[in-house]
């Protein structure tokens, strides 16, 4: 009993903290365990017609905004490197779970947080279809080095190098870019409620 308790206790204090979601998972036996324990812990907290007495990014005084905010996960359990890519960068396929927390924001902050969501929702497509056009600069710098292989001049390899790099970094850029917005929509003290594969997928005045 008193272990059950510890484990409990351990298990509250990862909640609550700015930690990873993935250092819940000895706690579950399987990631959509996971996820929809946190669902679950966050819309308990943040329930429909709970009281607070101040702006819940600013805390700046009444007149506020009753707001829902819709987060989204989408996970896969393919293994397959490129499909997961897009389908976390596309949030319509593939499994995904939803959840509702209750806000009261001001005025300013209401309008700056559907703003920021709507760019990075922006963004989220915009790296979506540079992905795919990458996909295509990739493929591209393997037949180049089939050519390269096959007769090496600089220039050939020139074009390698250029489709490879650009090809690479382009991934990580768009990756890292949508990673920073997706983060920055979320109001800084709500930033524990959107930790990662959950975004923040809507902003509506209740
Ligand atoms: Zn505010």
């Amino acid at each position: 009993m008193a272990h059950r308790h510890q484990h409990r206790e351990d298990l509250q204090r990862l909640v609550a903290s700015s930690e990873p979601l993935r250092k819940l998972q000895p706690f579950f036996s399987n990631w959509e365990d996971v996820l929809s324990f946190h669902a679950r812990q966050m819309s308990v907290r943040f329930p429909a017609g709970g009281e607070t007495s101040g702006c819940a990014a600013c805390e700046a005084p009444a007149p506020l905004v009753p707001t829902t905010l819709r987060w989204r996960a989408t996970y896969g359990n393919t293994r397959t490197a490129l499909v997961t890519l897009l389908t976390l960068l596309h949030h319509s396929a593939h499994m995904q779970l939803d959840f509702e927390t209750h806000h009261r924001f001001c005025a300013n902050c209401y309008r700056r947080t559907v703003l920021h969501r709507v760019l990075a929702e922006l963004t989220r497509h915009v790296v979506f279809i540079i992905l795919l056009l990458l996909g295509g600069i990739f493929a591209m710098s393997l037949l180049w080095l089939m050519v390269v292989i096959m007769d090496f001049t600089w220039a050939n390899f020139g074009w390698f190098a250029l489709a490879f790099f650009s090809g690479g970094f382009g991934v990580v850029g768009g990756l890292w870019a949508k990673a920073t917005m997706d983060r920055w929509c979320i109001p800084v003290p709500l930033r524990f409620i959107g930790k990662y594969p959950f975004v923040l997928y809507g902003v509506k005045r209740t």
